[in-house]
């Protein structure tokens, strides 16, 4: 049986027309059938709701849903496709406010950052809508009677995964460019975080995409996930999550085999040289790792610092971190909120503990804060780790909290060295007032993202993705229908008596 509590079940009947969880297929809700889930509300600790693991036989009535749509999607001209997709950032916008609500309330993350996030949301789709009539081949001067051209055409069907940390975010992230691309999807969110992504389902199908176009399953990892990845009709793994299970899945994709585009884990870089501005440098460092509590696969986890200017750094970034509002995420002053879930909440105590074991400074922070010592939910003081040594667990492994690591150094080229020390390659940054060395450092950090005086900024327009352990494949911009289309070589004979022979001819 559901349980549902009040206020979600106000949001889920708003948007969804329905008050229990359950998996988006072909324009319906479809029950799951397999072990009871629970959603637990980040703040307080309590369950919210329940519902049951979709299974096999939901993800093939998607697929199947899915095979269908993308015919009928294909079929309506370019102009057509993308007028749809302006509509459905329109539904977006909308429906704003009870969205980022629903996804304050189910992720943790304040609303002061949710708030904002339908707007980026509805940016995505807008963008992929003027991209539909832009995919064109080429025409290729090859050295034969042959008029030889190109044609992307799309894969089909594409399963996407995506985590916790950003549900919403990442659901249109994926969704925007597969569909541009004329795919059909089947969509599972973390079952962890299944509400707001399910809403985009809905309302992709109130702007005019065919029925079943957009699925959108309520499930696990292990039993929905992998259902989706083994189904016949999937074409393209989307995974966006842990290293581990990328990995997992990537190599599950290999024997049917199909291609995988992986958006994994970082253990990102942020480097301060002595001549930066520091304040601002400051400011940024605490954005690049407390923003969304740290559970970001941008975040900037490991502050590298010049030994010149480490005091001034370290007193300046651990007062103003002690003063970061931490709080309820429904509180619009909070600026952080409550890691999402308990098994985070412990991972997180467990790593900071190991690296004071092995000889790391709490600068601050390093538990719960004290206002919220009575409070259920999963709160974590923002925190500085000081004499953070390269070997540590702390500076090699995501931790995806509040959790900042320091570490020190003295030359440009040790910087990239520390900075190049990890297998992820995520993303990166620096701080510097010197032109040539900010360029320098863009060069040498091996990252999909790098910014310069600034950090965290994303944008749909822009490529994104991770270099080494981070993953493969681009996510956004024009890039990203790379991966959702398949390219088809077009040979016609233009000769008036052409010669057929055995054999390639030579082309
Ligand atoms: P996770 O890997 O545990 O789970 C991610 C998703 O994969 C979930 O939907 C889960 O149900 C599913 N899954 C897990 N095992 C599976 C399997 N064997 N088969 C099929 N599906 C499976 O990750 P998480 O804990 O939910 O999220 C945190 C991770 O996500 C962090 O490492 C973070 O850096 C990463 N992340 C990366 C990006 C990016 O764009 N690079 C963005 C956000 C988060």
């Amino acid at each position: 049986m559901t349980a549902i509590s009040n206020r979600v079940a106000e949001l889920l009947q708003e948007l969804l027309g329905a008050s229990s969880v359950q998996s988006y297929v072909a324009g319906g809700f479809l029950p799951g059938t397999g072990d009871e889930l629970s959603l637990t509300d980040p703040a307080t600790g309590s369950v919210f709701a329940t519902y049951r693991d979709a299974g096999a036989d939901v993800v093939a009535q998607a697929a199947d849903a899915a095979e269908a749509a993308q015919r009928e999607w294909w079929a309506k001209t370019a102009s057509e496709r993308g007028r749809v997709m302006f509509e459905i950032g329109r539904q977006i916008r909308a429906h704003a406010a009870p969205l980022s609500e629903l996804e304050c309330i189910s992720t943790g993350r304040p609303i002061c950052d949710t708030g904002g996030e339908p707007g980026r949301m509805a940016e995505m789709f807008e963008y992929y809508a003027g991209w539909c009539d832009k995919i064109t081949g080429d025409v290729i001067p090859v050295p034969s009677t042959h008029l030889n051209y190109t044609r992307h055409e799309p894969i089909g069907v594409v399963a996407q995964i995506t985590p916790w940390n950003a549900p919403l975010f990442t659901c249109c992230w994926q969704v925007a460019p597969a569909i541009c691309a004329g795919n059909g999807v089947v969509l599972k969110l973390s079952e962890l975080t299944p509400l707001s992504s399910l809403v985009i389902g809905v309302l992709c199908e109130k702007a005019g995409v065919p029925r079943g176009l957009v699925n959108v399953i309520a499930g696990a990892g292990p039993t929905t996930g992998q259902a989706m990845i083994d189904h016949p009709a999937t074409g393209l793994a989307v995974f966006v999550g842990s290293a581990q299970a990328g990995s997992a899945i990537a190599a599950r994709a290999a024997l049917k085999p199909m291609g995988a585009v992986l958006e994994l884990g970082g253990k990102s870089a942020n480097i301060v040289f002595g001549d930066a501005d520091i304040d601002r440098a400051v400011i940024g460092a605490q954005a690049a790792i407390f923003a969304s509590c740290g559970q970001s696969c941008v975040a900037g986890s490991r502050l590298l610092v010049q030994r010149s200017v480490h005091d001034e750094v370290i007193e300046k970034l651990t007062a103003a971190s002690a003063r970061i509002p931490v709080g309820m995420p429904t509180d619009p002053a909070t600026q952080i909120g409550p890691v999402n879930n308990a098994a985070q909440l412990s991972k997180i105590d467990a790593m900071v503990r190991a690296a004071t074991s092995a000889g790391a400074y709490l600068a601050t922070g390093g538990a719960k804060p004290d206002a919220l010592a009575d409070s259920g939910g999963y709160f974590y003081a923002p925190t500085v780790l000081t004499g953070v040594t390269p070997d540590m667990a702390i500076a090699r492994e995501e931790v995806f909290g509040p959790v900042l690591s320091v570490l020190t150094f003295e030359t440009e080229d040790e910087a990239v060295a520390l900075a190049n020390d990890t297998p992820y390659g995520l993303a990166g940054a620096v701080w510097t007032q010197d032109v040539g060395r900010a360029h320098r450092m863009a060069e040498k950090v091996r990252a999909g993202t790098f910014w310069v005086n600034s950090y965290k900024t994303i944008n749909v327009m822009s490529p994104f993705g991770g270099f080494g352990r981070s993953g493969y494949g681009r996510s956004s911009g024009r890039e990203a229908l790379a991966a959702y289309t398949q390219t088809k070589s077009v040979w016609v004979e233009t000769a008036e008596n052409p010669v057929i022979g055995f054999g390639y001819a030579p082309g």
